[in-house]
């Protein structure tokens, strides 16, 4: 039961949040109603959510995993300078089928696309 309360809370902190926290982010955010929670903890749920398709991991180029509630197919751009990440908005056709002509010997699946460029906070902060 306590593992379950967990989870719901973790995954509800994910889902109000847009920023795509690391596993560490959604530690802080769960440890002020959880002080006991362990990141070890954060984590292991984190993977079961992720498992069962409640959660998104992002990949992103370097640093830390990010989570994403969002687990349609959305494409996300990334601040090139702090690594934030933001959902884009709006239509973009992605097809796997015109991608049938690639060379490649592997059965192709998807494409994993980012947006490079620099968030708002970034470019103010250019010195
Ligand atoms: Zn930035
Ligand atoms: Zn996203």
């Amino acid at each position: 039961m306590r593992l379950t309360k967990q989870r719901k809370l973790i995954l509800e902190r994910l889902r109000n949040s847009k920023s795509h926290p690391t596993a560490t982010e959604i530690f802080d955010k769960v440890r002020a109603e959880l002080p006991n929670i362990s990141l070890g903890t954060v984590y292991r749920n984190l993977d079961i959510l992720s498992k069962q398709g409640f959660v998104k991991k992002i990949e992103t180029c370097g640093d830390q995993k990010r989570f994403d509630a969002v687990t349609r197919d959305h494409l996300h751009v990334i601040c090139s300078r702090c690594g934030k990440v933001r959902d884009v908005e709006g239509e973009f056709d992605l097809d796997v089928d015109k991608l049938a002509g690639i060379d490649s010997d592997f059965t192709i699946t998807g494409i994993r696309f980012e947006i490079l460029g620099i968030c708002p906070a970034c470019l103010a902060n250019r010195s």
